[in-house]
């Protein structure tokens, strides 16, 4: 266990992700230090009026349904109580994936095989998922009892105020600095970690976490060669969302609980029909596209929350939307836990007899860590990071403070960061 004194960590980033982290390591007893280089929470990924959170199911119930699954039920049990309280917008009382593949009986031998409860997932016919969504929609589909939508800043905000009134010594836990950039972090001579904008030192504790999403990877690769940590293999994935106005005359209907399928639908509280995304990769367009738009609308039709439209190019009117970027993984699931060394480092400690010679598991991989801390990160949530951020938070905090990990040793070693560069050794033949 760290030290009193080193039990401080400077968060980089406020959205989800960080702000999931921040509480976690507060409610470890931590001091933790939130730098954001926006003026408040959840401006980038996390930005939308609304997003989904939902439990998955396989044909196998493998490590990513079981990562899912798990990530699912600790945004509801969060989110659940705050959404019933009014604080938090939203809606925890199921979400409807359509599912046009599934029979009754392959779904019911799925059950049986994987002997979920009806209670967390439960499979729908046509006429039972067209009474429950308030939608015609198409085909059955999974009903996830522990799913919902909620509003992602919302929820940034409500986890950072749950944990502002806790204290060490009559000070607070929890600092958080808005608008100031990191540019840099740095290694001092006595082992801590600063974060710097430029030449001002904005922070320094001897744990950082990176919750930056895309710019984590540039942080890092300006790390000197003795600290240099292997590459986060990051990939920034555009998305556009729409949301208009529930125009039940022009044949829009709005659902009584989100709807998935190819897209999704929710209804805002504000009345709006909220319906995504677009995926496009290589595309750094900020802007709000027509084309966008209409794919999105086509979707929702798909759906049958928004009316058939053929060959139209009008958009309805008073239509919006909002452009982000999702920063993926090449395995779909999240980076949480301590950075590994990168290859050249451990070449060379093994050539040395500092490295262990068999570094074909992620447990054996020397991090840029020591005993008074080091640098950890919590990012690559990919489009499912609403689900994720809670439970991603949890097992960062096992790996900062020494807490009890919240998922079995397998699911831990799925998200471990270092799981990448393990893949590619083997493949190279580094490994042994
Ligand atoms: C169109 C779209 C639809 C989506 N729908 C869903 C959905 O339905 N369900 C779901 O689960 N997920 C969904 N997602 C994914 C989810 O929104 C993201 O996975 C999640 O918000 C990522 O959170 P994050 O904190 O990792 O990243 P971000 O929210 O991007 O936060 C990173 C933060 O770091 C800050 N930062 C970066 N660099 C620095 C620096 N150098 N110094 C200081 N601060 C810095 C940024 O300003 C930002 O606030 C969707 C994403 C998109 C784009």
């Amino acid at each position: 266990m760290a030290h009193e004194a080193d039990r401080h960590a400077v968060i980089i980033g406020a959205g989800l992700a960080g702000c999931a982290a921040a509480r976690a390591l507060c409610l470890e007893g931590w001091r933790v230090t939130l730098i954001e280089q926006h003026g408040m929470p959840a401006m980038e990924g996390s930005g939308n009026p609304g997003g989904m959170f939902h439990s998955v199911l396989h044909a196998t119930d493998g490590i990513h349904a079981r990562a899912h699954r798990a990530a699912a039920m600790a945004t509801w049990r969060l989110a659940k109580p705050w959404i019933e309280a009014g604080l938090l917008a939203g809606q925890a009382k199921g979400l409807l994936r359509l599912d046009a593949k599934a029979t009754p009986e392959l779904a019911q031998g799925w059950l049986e095989r994987q002997a979920l409860p009806a209670d967390h997932v439960e499979w729908l016919d046509q006429r039972q998922a067209q009474s429950i969504s308030g939608l015609p929609v198409g085909s059955g589909g999974w009903l996830f009892h522990q799913g919902g939508w909620l509003h992602p800043a919302g929820m940034a905000r409500l986890m950072l105020q749950a944990v502002q009134a806790l204290t060490k010594d009559g000070k607070p836990l929890l600092q958080t600095v808005w608008g100031q950039a990191v540019t840099a972090i740095r290694q001092t001579p006595h082992g801590d970690w600063q974060a710097c904008a430029g030449d001002i030192t904005l922070a320094t504790a001897s744990t950082v976490v990176l919750c930056s999403a895309m710019q984590s990877a540039a942080l890092l690769n300006r790390l000197p060669a003795d600290q240099a940590v292997h590459p986060l293999p990051l990939t920034a994935v555009r998305g556009q969302i729409s949301h208009l106005p529930l125009d039940l005359q022009a044949g829009f209907k709005a659902p009584a609980l989100p709807v998935a399928g190819s897209g999704y639908v929710l209804a805002l509280p504000d009345g709006r029909l909220l319906c995504g995304a677009t995926t496009q990769h290589h595309d750094e367009d900020a802007s709000v596209r027509a084309p966008d738009h209409r794919h999105n609308l086509n979707q929702a039709a798909r759906l049958g929350a928004a009316p058939e439209r053929p060959d139209s190019t009008s958009l309805p009117e008073r239509i919006e939307g909002r452009t982000a970027w999702r920063a993926t993984t090449p395995d779909r699931l999240p980076l949480v836990g301590a950075l590994p060394w990168n290859q050249a480092r451990l070449t060379s400690a093994q050539a040395n007899g500092q490295a262990a010679r068999r570094l074909d598991q992620v447990r054996m991989i020397p991090r840029q860590r020591g005993e008074r801390g080091g640098l950890y990160v919590l990012t690559g949530l990919g489009s499912r990071g609403i689900t994720w951020s809670c439970l991603a938070a949890e097992l960062l905090a096992h790996w900062v403070t020494g807490a009890p990990c919240p998922v079995e040793a397998d699911l831990r070693d799925a998200l471990d960061p270092a799981r990448f560069l393990v893949r590619e050794m083997t493949r190279g033949g580094h490994a042994q």
